[in-house]
């Protein structure tokens, strides 16, 4: 049995929109297969050790909440960098993909720091960016798979022409409504804004992030795990899938 350590960034403060779920999922999938996920609250003051946690996870919030944080993330900006330089994996969604970046303007113009674990800009736009949202992932080459969820955002986010979007947008609008890019993907590292939650209806991911850490935590090529029966998740895909066609594609 391995136990994979999940390091959880501010779960007092960015957890809009159901990010526990996405824990629950990441704790089930590992259980399910005989592993044992332990989950450590990282807050304000709370040191980051490379090499302690396998996996980070960020949730969202709102532009109150990320100001709250900010600064305290910028403290561990070092030491989440040698983390991931480390091997370690790390998913953030929403307003914790945008603290990801370089840094993140507000809607009232603040301007909150980043810790640039993502090549990636945002600036806050005059309307928010709402609905049911469909993205292509190539994660793996030659293996396509879709990420079904839900967006909302003021933060319109630009990737530098280098970065790696996670997806490409068939329905909905993205980082910015613009660009047909969704998320932004460094090595282990993926940010999204697609959150309602993410993981119960997308359990591929969540199998793809568990991989990254168990590779992290056994000092190994990401293993294949056992494939589980998901036919409540597959379900769950279509249905949110569905929804996000029905807008009629990208906007
Ligand atoms: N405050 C950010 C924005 O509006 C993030 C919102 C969120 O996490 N849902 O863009």
């Amino acid at each position: 049995m391995t136990t994979i350590r999940v390091g959880h960034l501010y779960p007092d403060y960015l957890n809009i929109y159901a990010d526990r779920g996405n824990i629950a999922v990441l704790a089930r999938r590992t259980a399910w297969r005989g592993h044992e996920l332990v989950v450590t609250a990282l807050g304000m003051g709370h040191p980051i050790v490379p090499g302690e946690h396998d996996l980070y996870y960020v949730g969202g919030g709102q532009d109150r909440e990320q100001l709250l944080v900010a600064a305290d993330l910028a403290t561990k900006r070092d030491a989440l960098q040698n983390a991931v330089d480390g091997g370690a994996a790390a998913l953030a969604v929403c307003g914790g993909y945008q603290l990801l970046g370089r840094g993140y303007r507000g809607f009232h113009g603040e301007d909150m720091p980043g810790i640039g674990l993502l090549p990636l800009e945002t600036v806050a736009g005059e309307s928010r960016l709402i609905g049911d949202v469909l993205i292509e992932c190539e994660l793996e080459p030659g293996e396509k798979h879709t990420l079904a969820g839900f967006e909302n955002h003021a933060g319109r986010t630009r990737l530098d022409p280098v970065a790696e979007p996670l997806g490409r947008v068939l329905a909905g609008f993205g980082n910015d409504g613009e660009s047909g890019f969704e998320g932004c993907r460094a090595g282990r590292v993926v940010g999204t804004y697609l959150h309602g939650p993410l993981l119960p209806r997308n359990a591929w991911l969540a199998d793809w992030l568990l991989a990254q850490a168990l590779a992290h935590r056994l000092g190994t090529e990401p293993p294949r795990l056992e494939p589980l029966p998901d036919e409540l998740e597959r379900q769950a895909h279509a249905v949110s899938a569905g929804r996000a066609r029905s807008r009629g594609g990208r906007r």
